[in-house]
């Protein structure tokens, strides 16, 4: 996977890509992958980074979503844990299943959930992972020795999948490029071609150099999640928005909060949300809210009514309440929800997803989730071969096993980018808090298209969201060896920094 010659391929002229998808995150590369797998001449291009936007926000869970069952979306559920199976098999690397117990502090609870939780092995048929069980009151303290006792009854346990998000989306970036697709990040749309009132590619911008170049392609794909609206309108400028945004945050708080590998579910908080409180990495996840929203930045940050939500609703769970000053990082995304007339929140609008066509044939993939970017995929390549009269062909992904693209210990980047040293002195942490070596970011730049300061310490590692005070301090360090490597400058260095750190505050709480 190498940016410059992707973008080389990009501006080769006079070609004409089969397909262009216009977003790099779940589903712009799950349809590439897509695409590059059935044969098609395929194009990648995203504005930012890899899963810069909600892609790498999400709750790291490969899940049926156990709440649908309860808003009657039996198809969603049902689709999602067949999904769910297949990414277990083809990404072990990256997805394992995680145990969750839902604990029951009221009468009903036990038989209310455990019926439900039947239902949902059984839809996961053939896939399914374990099958649920009720707990006593003694194995649920076992399984999770640092839940509030007071009340409690007993539990449910069941298994779904976990993973990490902006792992997961360069394995599919890298998969796509093996599979012959050529995908640049840093690359912006900025207009659609046409030609004979047909889209017919797009002007690309690529955000390094500041020129722009026009990319001609059969179809365009547009996968640009929250963004969706204004890339449909850059092809209609009157298109009715279709997008309803919602923005879920996430609490990062050590491990000892928790206290086991067993995450919590609590199905519904007393005002009626899903909560969990998730093991992952060595750290606890704690989410997520749901709050509709008209903004939808880039880099959105938590408000603090979440904030205070999320701990709030913790406390209620673990005997030792999670304070401001316990909290690692905060993150927040926005879903991409599709909207339905008549629907009076978002969290009860479908997480299914939609294939829209316009006039122009600019095909729009829309709504979904990580879970079942793979079929979302395989929708929107379907419509756009059908779109652009190319050669029928069926999707192959359901047996694709994905890219590994992770280092591998002794592994040594150092001989790839000039400049670098030996490898003794590298493979030492950059800082005591988090699990990074400088051949960690050396392999991130080499391999993984990773361009900045953020690129590494957000996404290749995650350093961002294990420890925002940490990565801060390491920024200096992963600055001073990707100037080193790409052969940049002090300025850009310090620059790099300084955008990172501006960046990391909006992780911490206020
Ligand atoms: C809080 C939260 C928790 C979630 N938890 C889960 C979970 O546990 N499991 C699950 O299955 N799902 C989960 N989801 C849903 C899932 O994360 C999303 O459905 C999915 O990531 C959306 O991916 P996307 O590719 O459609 O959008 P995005 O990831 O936002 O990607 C769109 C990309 O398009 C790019 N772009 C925009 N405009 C342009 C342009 N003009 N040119 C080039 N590029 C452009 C953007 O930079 C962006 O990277 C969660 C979502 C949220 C918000």
């Amino acid at each position: 996977m190498n940016r410059a010659s992707a973008l080389a391929a990009l501006l080769e002229q006079p070609t004409l890509w089969d397909v262009l998808v216009i977003g790099g995150g779940a589903t712009g590369l799950g349809v590439a992958v897509d695409a590059a797998a059935r044969g098609l001449r395929t194009a990648l291009v995203e504005q930012s980074d890899f899963a810069k936007g909600t892609s790498s926000r999400s709750t790291k869970l490969i899940h049926g979503g156990f709440r649908y069952l309860k808003q009657g979306n039996i198809a969603l559920v049902r689709e999602s844990l067949h999904e769910r199976g297949l990414l277990l098999r083809n990404a072990p690397h990256l997805v394992h299943p995680l145990n969750f117990i839902v604990p029951c502090y009221h009468w009903w609870e036990a038989p209310y959930y455990g019926v439900g939780l039947k239902l949902y092995d059984w839809f996961a048929g053939d896939l399914g992972i374990s099958a649920s069980r009720h707990l006593s009151r003694g194995e649920t303290q076992e399984g999770l020795p640092n839940l509030k006792s007071a009340g409690l009854r007993g539990g449910i346990r069941y298994q779904d999948g976990q993973f990490d998000d902006a792992r997961l989306a360069i394995a599919l970036a890298q998969t796509a490029a093996t599979l012959g697709a050529s995908v640049a990040n840093y690359a912006r749309v900025v207009s659609l071609l046409k030609k004979d009132g047909r889209v017919a590619g797009a002007r690309v911008c690529d955000a390094e150099s500041g020129k722009d170049f026009p990319v001609h392609a059969r179809v365009v794909i547009n996968a640009t999640g929250v963004f969706s609206d204004s890339v449909r309108r850059m092809d209609e400028a009157g298109a009715p928005p279709v997008i309803a945004a919602s923005q879920g945050a996430h609490l990062v708080l050590p491990r000892q909060f928790l206290g086991s590998n067993t995450a919590i579910m609590v199905p519904r908080t007393d005002d009626g949300r899903v909560l969990f409180i998730i093991p992952w990495e060595d750290r606890v996840l704690v989410g997520t809210t749901d709050t509709s929203v008209s903004e939808t930045p880039l880099e959105p940050r938590a408000r603090a009514g979440e904030i205070q939500f999320l701990l709030e609703h913790a406390a209620q769970y673990l005997p030792k309440a999670p304070a401001k000053s316990d909290i690692l990082s905060v993150t927040a995304g926005v879903r991409p929800l599709v909207k339905l007339p008549g629907a009076k929140s978002t969290a009860a609008l479908p997480r299914d997803h939609v294939v829209l066509v316009s006039s122009g044939g600019l095909i729009t993939i829309a709504g979904g989730k990580w879970t079942t970017y793979r079929k979302m995929a395989a929708d929107a390549v379907d419509r756009a071969m059908a779109v652009a009269s190319l050669p029928r062909k069926p999707c192959t992904t359901e047996h694709l096993r994905l890219a590994d693209t992770r280092r591998r210990s002794g592994q040594s980047a150092s001989e790839t980018l000039p400049g670098i040293g030996g490898t003794g002195p590298l493979s030492r942490r950059l800082h005591p808090d988090l699990p990074l070596t400088a051949d960690d970011v050396l392999h991130a730049a080499r391999h993984e298209m990773a361009r900045t300061v953020e690129d590494v310490l957000s996404r290749r590692s995650r350093s961002l969201l294990l420890d925002a005070r940490a990565a801060m301090e390491a920024a200096p360090s992963v600055a001073a060896l990707l100037t080193k490597g790409f052969g940049r400058g002090p300025v850009w260095e310090a620059e790099q920094v300084a955008v990172f750190r501006e960046l990391a505050k909006g992780h911490l709480p206020q």
